[in-house]
This record gives structure tokens, C-alpha cells and sequence, in this order.
């Protein structure tokens, strides 16, 4: 050990590497109920040419290497299951380049999500990109590599759609580029070439390490509503959200159920939040959503609820910060959530599936979806809170977790940015050449198994 420690030193610098019990406490956990896993070491790269060594030492002593954003995922999957080495990629979170008319950001493997959002707003204030409800330190590349979404998705899709192209080292040390970026100075697209971003995404930090992305931006618009529009039957939520969808003005569409406030409580909200460069487009495209769910609102079933500017306000905010609250619901803050990827026609059995485990398992909950394009799938969370100095309680939300993970699989829903545990469940009802697959194509990319292991496995 004290031979990896020193080699690690003459990569990254003294002050870069820590084997120390106070820095491996503090990267055993995240801040959901994963049980805690201590590393071994702690190192911090700078470049990619460290990133390089330190995988090719990794490689050779086959020691396990866990790629690490913001650790904000709450799922531990940046946790060290098997030991070795967290790698943290904080340092590197330089804004490369941003091309105004082409409108991509490159950046570097660390960089924010605040870090970008900032640099947009002073220096192309004309653009913005996708942003996930996470706290602002979530790194850009951490939420791309798990299909993350955010508050343009349902105008543009998943996060990892907005992807331009990657710099990715593999574990066995070569630096890849992916994308147009392979040929050519401009990070553009991930067409017309084979498309290999994909064994980058979704794989929990299991086949390589990101370095480098191009994300893409959309226009800022000057003007920025929504509107919250409520009903009490969750069997007419597809239709309504189809309706909205239609008329693609939103560029954010959620829904929201929550027991507390007490006038929230047996309502479904949709939040639709919409754009525009002019007050007379804003009123336009107004019209058009109010128009879209009228015959709901003629029956007196379901309805608009009229909202002062400053009550708007929390429902304009990006990122959304009312979410993080939710962790307050219990004392000793905590809260994690199962976001389950499914079809919308799904919701209601979704919302009553919710409500169920909740009442079943006595958990604080809070239950939404985030539709993810125009109506094609959407995001469903099942948040629950718990207090995280009471063993029984984070317990209780661990089971409830579970059990959300199990009965959405057999409901035909996908788990997102599943932990372990709930990897083995989808793997349960994979296509079992898929998942040989995966595992032939892992053990080309990675024949030492050094990446995240514990991930993507059955045992
Ligand atoms: C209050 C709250 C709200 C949230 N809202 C949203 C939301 O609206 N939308 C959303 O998508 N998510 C949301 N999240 C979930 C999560 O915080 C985000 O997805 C976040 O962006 C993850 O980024 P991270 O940097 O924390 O990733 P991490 O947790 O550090 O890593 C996530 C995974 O990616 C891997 N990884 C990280 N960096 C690299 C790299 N450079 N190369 C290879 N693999 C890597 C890790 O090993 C791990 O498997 C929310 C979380 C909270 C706490």
C-alpha cells in the first residue's frame, strides 16, 4: 500500500493524495441510505494525462478506481464497493470553450453545473444549458453518464441526448475521443460516425473515465412563465400531459403530489413551464396551453390555479431549491429517491403504486415526474425522507426504496441511476443476451475489472 501511495504522490502531488481515515470517512458515503464504503486512497487528477497514470498504475495492481462527480447522485453509486481508489474529479472543471453559433460548451470532466450556469449568464447570456434540479455542484459530466434530465427536457430529451461528443480514458490507459471530436476541431455532434458515446452512458462509471464533453445550449429566452394546472384523477394525466405536450410549447413539464402543504394533498399538479424573446409570444404560447386542456377546464374537473408573480417565483427557479427541502420533512435532514424511467400511459398505476409503499412501509413521501420529450417517457421519483440519526428511520426508507425498485420493474418500468441492489433487480428482467453483452464488451474495455466494480453484476 505505501508503494501505490507513493506512486500516486508522483502522479498528482502530496497534497492530492490521501490514504488518511478522515478523507476516506468522508468518501465512504453519499447523502442517501447506501450503507457506508471506505477507499483506500483518495486522489485528485488535474489532467488527463494523470487521469492516464493513474489508470495505467490501477491496471497493473488491479486496484479499483471510482469515478466521482459531486457524489450528489444519492443513489451510492460513487461509493467504493470493492475498496481502491475514489477518484475525484473536482479539480478538473475548466470551461474550455463555448461555440456561440454552433451552440455547444466543451468542458472538462468536474465542471458544474453552477460553474457553467455562471459562466453562460456573464459571458453568452443569449444561452443556456439543461440544468437538473441537483444542487449546483453536481458535475455536468456525472449527470450526462447516468441519462440524467433537467429543465429543457422535455423540449430536448434526456441529458445524455444533448451530448456532443466525449474525451474518455480507458481503463487500460488510452485517451478516446468520441464524436465529431474524433475527426475533426469542432465537438459539433455524435453523427454521422458509429455512435460508441453509449459505452459511456448509463454504465455507472463501469467502462472508462470521462475527461472532457461538449454539451449542447439552446436559447435563453428574456421571458419565462408557467403555469400550474391541477386535478384529482390521476387516470386523466396522460391525456392531459399528451394534450400540453401537443402543443410543444413547454419546455418543462413535471407533475406533483405531496401530503404536505395541507392544500396539496390529494391534488396532481402539472407545472408547465414555458418561454419567450417577447411579452406578445409569452401571451401566445399562453393561450395555446390554456387552449390544449380546455375541455377539462369547460367540465369543471380540472383547472388553472391562478398564481401573483411571487408565488410563481419558487416554480421558476433553476435549479429548483423547494426539492432539497423535502429533506427537512423529518429532523436530521435526508432524503433519497427511486426515479423510474416509464411510459406517461403508466402514470396512474405509477401515483397509486406510490401512495401504496408510503402508506404500507409509514414513510414521509413526496411523489412527481419530470416528462422527458414530448411525451415520450417520463422520470417518475418516489422520494422518501428520514432522519438520518435514527437507524430504524433510514431503514424504513431503505426499505420503501426497495421495494419501489422491485414493483416498478415488474410494472414495466427502469429504475434510473439504480444502486447495486437495484442494478440486480433490472438485471432480473433483461433481455440475458443484453446483459452478456455488456459483460463481453466490459471485459474488452476493461479486462482487469478495476472500473466501479460491484456495478452491473450479479454477484
Ligand atoms: C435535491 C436533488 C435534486 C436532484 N434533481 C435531479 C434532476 O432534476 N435531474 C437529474 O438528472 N438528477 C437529479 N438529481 C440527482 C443527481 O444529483 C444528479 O444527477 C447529479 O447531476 C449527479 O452528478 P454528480 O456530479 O453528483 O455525479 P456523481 O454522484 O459523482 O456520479 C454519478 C455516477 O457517474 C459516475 N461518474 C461521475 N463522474 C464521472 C466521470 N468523469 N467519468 C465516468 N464516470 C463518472 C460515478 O462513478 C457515478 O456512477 C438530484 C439530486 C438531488 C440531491
Amino acid at each position: 500500500m505505501k508503494e501505490i501511495l507513493q506512486a500516486l504522490v508522483e502522479i498528482v502531488g502530496t497534497e492530492f493524495v490521501s490514504d488518511q481515515p478522515e478523507e476516506r470517512y468522508l468518501y465512504s458515503m453519499d447523502p442517501g441510505t447506501m450503507p457506508a464504503r471506505e477507499p483506500d486512497f483518495v486522489v485528485m487528477p488535474d489532467s488527463t494525462e494523470q487521469v492516464r497514470q493513474v489508470l495505467l498504475l490501477a491496471n497493473q495492481h488491479k486496484i479499483p478506481v471510482v469515478p466521482l462527480g459531486a457524489g450528489l447522485v444519492l443513489s451510492g453509486l460513487s461509493r467504493a464497493l470493492k475498496g481502491g481508489i475514489i477518484l475525484d474529479m473536482k479539480r478538473m472543471n475548466r470551461i474550455i470553450e463555448v461555440n456561440e453559433m454552433s451552440r455547444y460548451a466543451l468542458v472538462e470532466a468536474g465542471a458544474s453545473q453552477g460553474m457553467l450556469q455562471a459562466y453562460l449568464k456573464k459571458h453568452h447570456p443569449r444561452l443556456k444549458h439543461s440544468a437538473p434540479d441537483a444542487p449546483p455542484a453536481a458535475t455536468i459530466a456525472g449527470n450526462v453518464c447516468i441519462h440524467g434530465s433537467g429543465h429543457i427536457s422535455h423540449a430536448h430529451g434526456f441529458h445524455s441526448d444533448m451530448l456532443n461528443g466525449l474525451e474518455v480514458v480507458l481503463p487500460t490507459g488510452e485517451v478516446t475521443r468520441l464524436g465529431s471530436c474524433a475527426t475533426s476541431d469542432y465537438w459539433f455532434s455524435r453523427a454521422p460516425l458509429p455512435d460508441l458515446a453509449g459505452l459511456f452512458l448509463g454504465w455507472a462509471g463501469t467502462t472508462g473515465v470521462i475527461t472532457k464533453l461538449a454539451i449542447k445550449l439552446y436559447p435563453n429566452y428574456r421571458f419565462n412563465d408557467v403555469g400550474v394546472f391541477v386535478c384529482e384523477d390521476a387516470r386523466l394525466m396522460p391525456d392531459i400531459l399528451y394534450r400540453m405536450s401537443e402543443t410543444q410549447m413547454a419546455e418543462d413539464l413535471t407533475a406533483w403530489m405531496t401530503p404536505k402543504p395541507d392544500w396539496a394533498r390529494g391534488f396532481l399538479h402539472s407545472n408547465i413551464n414555458y418561454g419567450a424573446n417577447t411579452k406578445e409570444e409569452l401571451i401566445w404560447k399562453r393561450n395555446l396551453i390554456r387552449a390544449s386542456v380546455s375541455e377539462y377546464i369547460d367540465r369543471k374537473i380540472a383547472g388553472f390555479i391562478p398564481m401573483p408573480a411571487a408565488m410563481k417565483q419558487p416554480f421558476l427557479e433553476v435549479p429548483a431549491r423547494q426539492l432539497s427541502r423535502f429533506a427537512d420533512v423529518r429532523k436530521g435532514g435526508g432524503f433519497e429517491y427511486v426515479g423510474v424511467i416509464m411510459p406517461v400511459d403508466l402514470f396512474a398505476e405509477a401515483y397509486e403504486l406510490g401512495l401504496e409503499i408510503a402508506s404500507r412501509l409509514s414513510v414521509s413521501y413526496s411523489l412527481g415526474a419530470r416528462i422527458i420529450g414530448i411525451n415520450h417517457c417520463m422520470m417518475f421519483f418516489y422520494a422518501y425522507a428520514f432522519n438520518r440519526a435514527d437507524p430504524a428511520d433510514v431503514q424504513r426508507a431503505q426499505r420503501a426504496l426497495e421495494a419501489t425498485n422491485r414493483a416498478a420493474v415488474d410494472m414495466g418500468g427502469i429504475p434510473w441511476k439504480a444502486e447495486a441492489p437495484a442494478q440486480k433487480e433490472i438485471i432480473r428482467k433483461m433481455d440475458p443476451n443484453m446483459f452478456a453483452l455488456m459483460n463481453r464488451i466490459r471485459a474488452v474495455l476493461d479486462p482487469a475489472g478495476i472500473m466501479n466494480p460491484g456495478n452491473w453484476e450479479i454477484d
